[in-house]
């Protein structure tokens, strides 16, 4: 089917062009993107890829508009967040972890279906698609019925970054670091994910303390309860759990240095491949350091709570959220850059395709 799709040429500008979507196999569905939000590993993946055309883009949200073969878990006209892509057959998908995948680069990362054939082709040539099971910069995307949550009403541009951006944030403190109400939780870094996981710890009534060098990000924080430093310099106090979105390795040692004995740090970031850690501090106060992805999040579970906390007033993502049109893109990530948005969200056209079908 043919469709609209905002097409990377390395770090230029991007640009809308028709394009032809591959009709949707056993198990896929295509969804109308009605939000996609824009993470940072969009912005890494077009920097690698240099000038291969690419279609990037893995926090959508929208309406399943046709359905695969084998389809019975959603239905034509349910709104989704299309989320990570995983096998579900290996064992960490069935041990519930399938952030962890043993698929996860050839599903997420490869630029075609784990089978090597392309979604999307651009003048009859393929191009870089199938980007986190979907390619969502677009207006229509092809996902597995698997990787979709059903969302309901909520607002997409809301919604959309539950995929990816939010769902890391949340899935680090309710998965990972799981702090309960009289505990005290530092996060290191207050953009779209650290934001995220401080509304989460805040909607179980744990005690945050935020450090974050931008002053419109703290206010932020503070605004919806949080404390906040500029930096791990300034006096923050002890903390029984920290979280690191940063990936800076004086961050890393920072944030150790001020967990209590038996203490969690989660890492979120990823920054320099190495970093010098007090590892006698780690043994003798009995402190743990943990890895993670994508929070370690069943999407298909931890959506679902999310926007049932949502619903209750109780976790207000959408003031974390700024809408641009899809051709918008660059302006987008210049603001974010800038600091004078967290977390954009594109929206494509409202009539976003021909709808003719070959
Ligand atoms: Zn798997
Ligand atoms: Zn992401």
């Amino acid at each position: 089917m043919r469709t609209s799709v905002l097409l990377s040429r390395g770090p230029g500008p991007g640009e809308i062009v028709e394009a032809e979507l591959d009709d949707p196999r056993p198990g896929e569905v295509v969804v109308r993107i009605e939000a996609v939000g824009v993470c940072p590993t969009d912005l890494v993946t077009r920097k690698a890829l240099g000038d291969r055309p690419a279609v990037l883009g893995h926090e959508g949200c929208g309406i399943v508009e046709r359905l695969g073969a084998d389809v019975d878990t959603l239905g034509v006209g349910d709104r989704v967040v299309i989320s990570f892509a995983s096998c579900g057959r290996c064992g960490q998908c069935r041990a519930g972890r399938p952030a962890y995948c043993d698929h996860t680069a050839a599903l997420n990362g490869s630029g075609r279906r784990a089978d090597g054939s392309p979604t999307i082709r651009v003048d009859g040539t393929p191009v870089f698609g199938s980007y986190f099971g979907q390619s969502s910069f677009a207006a229509a995307a092809l996902a597995d019925a698997r990787s979709c949550v059903p969302v309901g009403d909520i607002a997409p541009e809301t919604a959309a970054p539950l995929g990816c951006g939010f769902l890391t944030g949340a899935g680090a403190v309710l998965n990972v670091l799981r702090p309960r109400p009289g505990d005290r939780l530092l996060v290191v870094g207050a953009g779209a994910v650290g934001t995220a996981a401080v509304l989460t710890a805040l909607s179980d009534r744990v005690e945050v303390v935020v450090a974050e060098p931008v002053a419109a990000r703290r206010a932020r924080a503070v605004r919806h309860g949080a404390t906040a430093a500029a930096s791990l310099d300034e006096p923050i106090g002890t903390v029984t759990h920290a979280l690191d979105t940063t990936g800076r390795p004086e961050a890393i040692a920072g944030a150790l240095a001020l967990l209590r004995p038996r203490g969690t740090l989660a890492l979120v970031g990823l920054g320099p491949a190495t970093a010098g850690i007090d590892v006698r501090a780690l043994t003798l106060r009995g402190l743990r350091l943990r890895g993670c992805v994508e929070g370690d999040a069943r999407p298909a579970l931890l959506v679902p709570e999310l926007i049932r906390r949502h619903a209750q007033g109780r976790l207000p993502l959408d003031d974390l959220v700024t809408t641009y049109p899809l051709d918008a893109f660059d302006q987008a990530v210049t603001d974010q850059r800038a600091g004078h948005t967290l977390k954009p969200v594109l929206l494509p056209p409202v009539r976003p395709h021909s709808g003719s079908e070959t």
